[in-house]
């Protein structure tokens, strides 16, 4: 049966337009490589960029066309740091569609360079509350606040879905926090897992405070599987197993809600590198592979990851990341050809 998907595309700032249409050629490619998929790219606006003429990064616009869609790929954006404006698209975007888990798949690639060559690890993150909240306040000037909202509802959300890939995987949970100091907010957090996991004798737990964790994931990166945890230490986590298995420019993110998903790379916008044609494409080709696997579109999916693992295995192109002098138009042109 032919399918027909509309994908909401929001090609960001800095680096994020280069990436993003590096990864719309290799759909492309999979799409006239596969005889069912037609994939209709409806183009929005958001980010930095859209704030002088619009006053904001997310215009109505385009939370309408997500809205016709049945997935996005985003770009990376830049976010402002000054009290007041704009907040972050991927954080309002996640709690608008209530895109309750970050999923961030970290493997080692053949050819590439990693601590450990066989780690193969996802963090789960929570993406709705904790210190992602926006709830943060000056008092008095000098003295600021930021609320870590935990919820049972959500940490019992995110400990199922966590506890349904790990029954997929290696049947291997750790749980994250820091419950020695934070005792009432990763209390919740904490009581939630251990709920859930009664309904999952199969899956072996072990838990971590996040400062343990980040040790571990240096020192024994291999003996991670699936890892959940809140908001924050699962951004902080991920960016360093990203880094683990060699490049922050490998790692993908699907955001996933009940009825929503948007996929993205892990790493930001780069200013410094933008418009150099030099970064590494392929954390937003693999997002772009996640999102095809969210719309069950499995071959697809498969063919992609399987074009970057045969480029990066021939190690004939590399970026600079990877300790190469190839372009991002290399990389993807590479990757299409091997998809054609
Ligand atoms: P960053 O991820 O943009 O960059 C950190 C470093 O990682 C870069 O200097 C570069 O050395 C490396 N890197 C990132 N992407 C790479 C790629 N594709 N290939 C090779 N190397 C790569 O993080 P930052 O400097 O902390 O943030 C820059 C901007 O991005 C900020 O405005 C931040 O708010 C924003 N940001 C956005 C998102 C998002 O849109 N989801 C996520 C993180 C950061």
């Amino acid at each position: 049966m032919p399918k027909s998907y509309n994908i909401a595309v929001l090609k960001g700032d800095g680096i994020g337009p280069e990436v993003t249409e590096a990864a719309i050629k290799v759909l492309n490619a999979v799409q006239e490589s596969s005889q069912n998929l037609t994939l209709n790219f409806l183009y929005g606006e958001a980010g930095y960029h859209c704030i002088a003429e619009y006053g904001t990064n997310l215009p109505e616009k385009t939370v309408a066309l997500i809205k016709r869609t049945h997935a996005c790929l985003k770009g990376p954006m830049t976010t402002p740091e000054t009290p007041g404006a704009p907040v972050s698209v991927a954080v309002t975007l996640r709690r608008m569609f209530n895109l309750y888990a970050n999923v961030r798949p970290c493997r080692s690639f053949p050819s590439v360079e990693a601590l450990k060559p066989n780690i193969d690890l996802v963090v789960v993150r929570e993406n709705t509350e904790g210190l992602y909240s926006g709830a943060e306040f000056e008092l008095s000037p000098g003295v600021g606040v930021a609320l870590r909202i935990i919820t049972k509802e959500a940490s019992l959300r995110i400990a199922e879905f966590a506890f349904k890939l790990a029954a997929k995987r290696k049947k291997h949970l750790t749980y994250v926090h820091k419950g020695n100091i934070l005792r009432i907010t990763d209390g919740i957090f904490k009581d939630a897992v251990k709920e859930v996991s009664l309904k999952y004798p199969d899956v072996a737990i072990d838990d971590l405070h996040v400062d343990a964790a980040t040790m571990q994931l240096i020192k024994k990166p291999e003996t991670f599987d699936v890892v959940v945890t809140t908001n924050l230490f699962g951004d902080i986590l991920s960016d360093e197993a990203a880094q683990v298995t060699g490049s922050l420019g490998l790692a993908a993110g699907a955001n996933i809600g009940e009825t929503y998903g948007m996929f993205e790379p892990v790493h930001g916008s780069a200013p410094k590198y933008a418009g150099q044609n030099r970064v590494n494409p392929i954390a937003t080709i693999m997002a772009a592979s996640m999102m095809l696997d969210y719309l069950s579109e499995k071959d697809a999916a498969a063919k992609i990851e399987k074009a970057v693992i045969d480029v990066l295995t021939e190690g004939k192109i590399r970026t600079a990341d990877l300790g190469g002098s190839s372009t991002t138009t290399e990389m993807s042109n590479a990757i299409a050809s091997k998809i054609r």
